[in-house]
């Protein structure tokens, strides 16, 4: 009967569990306890096998391999106090020959497996940062910190099919640097570099958290504002351009540099065209502000 209610147990547990993850320290949990509970009926009523406390070293590993080091730890006592107490009551006891070797067994196991959990745990730990920091670098410029051309693609085609299916507006900021060139030609590289990690961390701190910046070239950045109608995005554009120019960047003991960006603004309804077309007019925006005379706004006219 306890082999039934054990195996009926455990096909249960393993229903609670199909398809749901978040169950598994439950349903571990429960088939420790009646592992513990069937090894232990076992041993006491099944005294004619006096194989069966093998039972008790796939329920030691099961403990450290499925549920975790403490389970392990618990489980190595309670063997350990089942098997020495348990013998007394044995109507076939143990030799204590046998009875050395048994703990031996299970103190080794125990070792063996504390050291196996502890290093896979920690092997499991250094790959989920290293693909944590892996996922950062492949999505993000390291010089500013900002999403790179294909991620900001990625996310914004996702906005934009949201937009899409929900209707609304949707606008994209084009910025450019001014004269960028110069400033390297004049301060070197790792000033224009300098120049560029202070723009997008001013850009990034105007914007709202739902607002996405990438860098899409060497000194242009784009802004998506989800939900965002034109005269909203006009008014986000001119607020960035005049937070760029009001920016006095120290590249140096005695050398501050500013500098200014002319913005382009495109915004659509229901997402009616692509991201690449509202990335052509952004840019072609960007462009009208550059010949009006740099550092100011321009918003797409269709013509
Ligand atoms: P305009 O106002 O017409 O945009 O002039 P500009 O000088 O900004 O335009 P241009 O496109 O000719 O120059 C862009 C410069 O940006 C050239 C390139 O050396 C510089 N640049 C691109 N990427 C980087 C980078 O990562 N670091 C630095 N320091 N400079 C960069
Ligand atoms: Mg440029
Ligand atoms: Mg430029």
């Amino acid at each position: 009967v306890a082999l039934w209610v054990y195996v009926g147990l455990n096909l249960g547990l393993w229903w609670w569990l199909r398809g749901h993850r978040q169950h598994l320290t439950w349903v571990s949990w429960c088939a420790l306890v009646g592992t513990v509970m069937q090894n232990t009926a076992t041993w006491f009523f099944s005294s004619g096998d006096e194989l069966r406390v093998l039972w008790f070293f796939t329920g030691l590993c099961a403990a450290y391999t499925v549920v975790g080091p403490s389970a392990g730890a618990v489980m190595t006592v309670l063997i350990l106090a089942t098997l020495w107490v348990g013998n007394g009551f044995n109507p076939t006891p143990y030799t204590p020959m046998a009875m050395f070797t048994l703990t031996s067994l299970v103190a080794f196991l125990s070792v063996f497996f504390h050291l196996y959990v502890g290093r896979s745990h920690s092997y499991y730990a250094r790959m989920q940062a290293s693909n944590r920091a892996l996922q950062q670098l492949a999505s993000h410029d390291p010089l500013t910190g900002a999403m790179n051309a294909r991620e900001f693609e990625a996310q914004a085609e996702r906005q934009l099919s949201l937009a899409r299916r929900r209707g609304g507006d949707s606008a994209l900021l084009f910025i450019d640097l001014d004269h960028f060139k110069r400033i390297n030609d004049t301060h070197g590289h790792a000033a224009g570099d300098v120049v560029l990690r202070s723009v997008a961390k001013c850009l990034q701190t105007q914007l709202r958290d739902c607002d996405m910046l990438g860098r899409v070239g060497g000194e242009e950045f784009a802004v998506f504002l989800p939900d965002t109608p034109l005269h909203g995005a006009v008014h986000v554009a001119e607020e960035l351009c005049q937070a760029v120019a009001a920016l006095r960047i120290d590249v140096g003991p005695d050398t501050q540099l500013a500098v200014t960006a002319s913005l382009g603004v495109t915004a659509q309804r229901d997402a009616a065209s692509s991201l690449a077309e509202m990335l052509h007019q952004a840019d072609q925006a960007m462009y009208q502000a550059k010949a009006r005379g740099r550092n100011q706004v321009v918003a797409y006219q269709t013509a």
